[in-house]
C-alpha cells in the first residue's frame, strides 16, 4: 500500500515522513485516541476528488472526542476546510481514503484520560477496494462478542476498542471467511468487523438500532435515505436475530472502506439464493453514482477539493 505523500501534524501541512511520535505516547500504550475514516473518489471525467459527507464524519469524530476528553476548538467546518487544505497539497488523481486521528499525545506512564495534552493528524493515501469478494462474500458469526456500551462504547470510534474489531476480522480470516458477524450480550447481530449491516426480509430493508452497540455509519445513513428516496423502500431499524440471517432475502454490509459489500453465504449456507439480489445490486449503483459526484441530487453530499 502507499504511503501518504503529506500530514497534518502538530499545526501544520508536513512530509509524511516527518509525522512521527515517539514509542511512550499515550495513546499507542493504552488506546488512548480517536480515528474517523473517508474517502474521496476521483472523477476522471470531471477530472475532480469528491470527498464525501465530510462534515457528517466530523460531526462523528469531534462526538468520539468528546467521549474520550479530547479537546480541541475545531468545528466539522474547520476539519473540512484543514482536510482539502491538505488534500489540495497532496493532489490526489486517484481514489484515496483519509484519516483523522486525535490522541492523548503526551509521553508519561499512567492510564486516565485528564491531565494529557491532546493532538490532532490527518492523513490520506491511495485506497482502492476493502473486502476482496464484495459482491459474494462469505461471512460467519464471530465467537466474539461486540462491545458495550459500558465498557468501550461502541458509538465512538475508538482506537483501543479496533484491539476487538482485529480479533474478530483475523479469526474469520484465518477460518477462510471474508468477514463476521458480531453479536452483542444479548445475542443480536449488530455489525461487522468495520461496516454496519442490513438485511432484507419480505422486501423490508432492515437495520440494527444504535442503541444496539454498532457505530452510526455514515454510509448506513446515506443507504437508508438513498433506499427510501430513490428504491421507495421501507427502512426499519430494530434488532436483529441471528436465525433471521439464515433466513433474510439478501444481506449486505456498509462502511467507508468496505462500500455496500454484499454477502451470499453465511456459515456455509446461502443468503436468499446464494447470489447478490435486486435491492443490494441497485443501492451499490446508486451509491457509486453519488460518490463520484455524478448525481446532481446528493450532490451537497460532496465536497469538492
Ligand atoms: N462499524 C464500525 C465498527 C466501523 O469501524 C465502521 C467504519 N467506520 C462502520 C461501522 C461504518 O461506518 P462508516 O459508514 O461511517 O464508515
Amino acid at each position: 500500500m502507499d504511503l501518504p505523500k503529506n500530514a497534518y501534524f502538530q499545526g501544520g501541512i508536513v512530509p509524511y515522513s516527518e509525522a512521527k511520535v515517539g514509542v511512550a505516547t499515550h495513546a499507542l500504550n493504552y488506546g488512548t485516541a480517536v480515528f474517523g475514516g473517508m474517502r474521496g473518489y476521483w472523477n476522471e471525467e470531471k477530472k475532480r476528488l469528491f470527498v464525501f459527507r465530510p462534515l457528517d464524519h466530523f460531526r462523528r469524530f469531534l462526538n468520539s472526542c468528546r467521549i474520550m476528553s479530547l479537546e480541541f476548538d475545531h468545528t466539522p467546518d474547520s476539519l473540512t476546510n484543514l482536510t482539502l487544505e491538505l488534500l489540495r497539497r497532496d493532489a490526489y488523481q486517484q481514489d484515496i481514503y483519509i484519516r483523522p486521528l486525535a490522541y492523548k499525545a503526551d509521553e508519561v506512564i499512567g492510564v486516565r484520560l485528564h491531565d494529557l495534552k491532546d493532538e490532532l493528524t490527518i492523513f490520506a493515501m491511495p485506497f482502492g477496494q476493502y473486502v476482496k469478494n464484495d459482491t459474494c462474500a462469505h461471512v460467519t458469526i464471530s465467537s466474539w462478542r461486540r462491545i458495550d456500551d459500558n465498557m468501550i462504547p461502541a458509538r465512538g470510534k475508538i482506537s483501543g476498542a479496533y484491539a476487538g474489531s482485529a480479533l474478530i476480522k483475523t479469526d474469520a480470516a484465518r477460518a477462510g471467511f471474508d468477514e463476521a458477524l458480531v453479536l452483542n450480550q444479548e445475542g443480536h447481530v449488530t455489525e461487522g468487523s468495520a461496516m454496519n449491516i442490513f438485511m432484507v426480509r419480505d422486501g423490508v430493508l432492515i437495520t440494527p438500532p444504535v442503541t444496539d452497540n454498532i457505530l452510526e455509519g455514515i454510509t448506513r445513513r446515506s443507504i437508508m435515505e438513498l433506499a427510501k428516496q430513490e428504491l421507495g423502500l421501507t427502512v426499519l431499524e430494530r434488532p436483529i436475530d441471528r436465525s433471521e440471517i439464515y433466513v433474510c432475502e439478501e444481506l449486505f454490509l456498509t462502511g467507508t472502506a468496505a462500500q455496500v459489500t454484499v454477502a451470499t453465504q453465511v456459515d456455509h449456507r446461502p443468503i436468499g439464493k446464494g447470489e447478490m439480489g435486486p435491492i443490494a445490486g441497485q443501492l451499490r449503483q446508486l451509491f457509486q453514482e453519488v460518490v463520484h459526484g455524478n448525481n446532481p441530487k446528493y450532490a451537497h453530499w460532496n465536497a469538492a477539493v
